[in-house]
């Protein structure tokens, strides 16, 4: 039985010799096999050469590594593209999820659930803000989308390779890759474990790099922003329809003069901030219609270790029948010109 561990590498060089031996020393306790794909996503930092030196060192260590920073969802994605395993892993390199919770998610997975994610208990190592916004986040993803989504959780889970496949079915750019873990559907548990402190550096996600992942989030698997609009449509027409009808009986029973610059003045703002806000989230879902209409591959890799099957560039052709209908779309529109 082998188990496959995904982990996406931005400029960990201080983090990813202390990973490994925690890993081995996990792997070494139990009867499992692993292998570890490490995925570096442009790091400007040593962590490549670290990797290529893991990989001529461990024979179950491999690595692929990107012309430039994909980002953290495109670097889980070429993991799991790349995967072998009857199960797969996918955790940070940071040391923050602790490798020693991995047997216990084996062992829940061989009891039989497909996906099994890592659920915090505590959560120390991080900012109050960060941590009433994450909370904040996910009752509100959850709230808004039909997925299962768990809450508190990172990527920290286990899948089933069924679930594997059909999450590397997926191929959107906005991507949140726990989300769509979750969207599969399959039977999901969890294991507690205490999120430990970053072992090293710096967390590679500031406030608005969150924000992006929030909006991906909600966007990607909710279309309920985009009917804010007539609900808020309809909303301020009852309610001008009633100021109408109060403004005409004033008028006519007592003669009040029609006065109020403020109310004015008021209305107009307001109605223009949700116009606006309306226009910004139609933007929002026509910006990742036109970003997915490029059809450009979700990664580019500039090199990968010997033990990787080579010619895979995060094409939407990962399943047989994706490359097949890519290939006849291909050939269909090359017949076209030639007609
Ligand atoms: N990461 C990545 N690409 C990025 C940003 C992050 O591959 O553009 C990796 C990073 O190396 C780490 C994981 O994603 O293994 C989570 O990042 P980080 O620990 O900085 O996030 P946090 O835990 O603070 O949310
Ligand atoms: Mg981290």
């Amino acid at each position: 039985m082998l188990v496959s561990v995904v982990i996406p590498v931005f400029n960990e060089d201080r983090c990813l010799e202390a990973l490994l031996d925690k890993l081995i020393e996990v792997a070494n306790a139990g009867p499992i096999d692993y292998e570890y794909i490490f995925v570096n996503d442009g790091s400007t930092d040593g962590s490549l050469a670290i990797l290529r030196r893991f990989a001529q060192e461990h024979h179950n260590v491999k690595y692929i590594s990107f012309s430039r920073n994909f980002g953290h969802e495109a670097a889980t994605t070429a993991g799991l593209d790349h995967t072998s395993g009857d199960a797969v892993v996918i955790m940070d390199a940071d040391l923050q999820h602790p490798p020693e919770v991995v047997p216990e998610m084996i062992q829940k997975w061989q009891q039989g659930h497909q996906i099994v994610y890592a659920q915090r208990r505590s959560r120390t190592s991080e900012t109050a803000f960060k941590r009433a916004t994450s909370w904040l986040f996910y009752r509100i993803i959850r709230w808004l989308s039909d997925a299962d989504i768990p809450p508190d959780t990172g990527d920290f889970r286990l899948m089933d390779k069924y679930v594997v496949d059909q999450v590397r079915r997926c191929r959107e750019r906005s991507r949140f890759v726990r989300a769509l873990i979750a969207w599969t559907g399959f039977r999901q548990t969890a294991v507690l474990y205490d999120e430990q402190k970053r072992f090293a550096g710096e967390t590679k996600y500031g406030v608005f790099k969150l924000i992006r992942l929030a909006f991906d989030a909600v966007l990607g698997f909710s279309d309920f922003p985009l009917r804010i609009g007539v609900v808020l449509g309809l909303v301020v027409c009852f309610l001008s329809v009633a100021m109408g009808i109060i403004v005409v009986v004033q008028k006519l029973v007592w003669g009040i003069p029609i006065s109020g610059y403020a109310t004015l003045v008021t209305g107009i703002f307001f109605l223009g901030g949700v116009q606006l806000l309306v226009i910004g989230l139609l933007g929002e879902y026509i910006s990742r219609i036109y970003v997915q209409s490029q059809f450009r591959p979700l990664y580019i890799i500039a090199e990968k270790s010997d033990a990787l099957p080579k010619g895979e560039q995060g094409w939407y052709g990962l399943s047989p029948s994706l490359t097949e209908n890519a290939e006849r779309a291909r050939s269909s529109s090359r017949g076209e010109a030639d007609n």
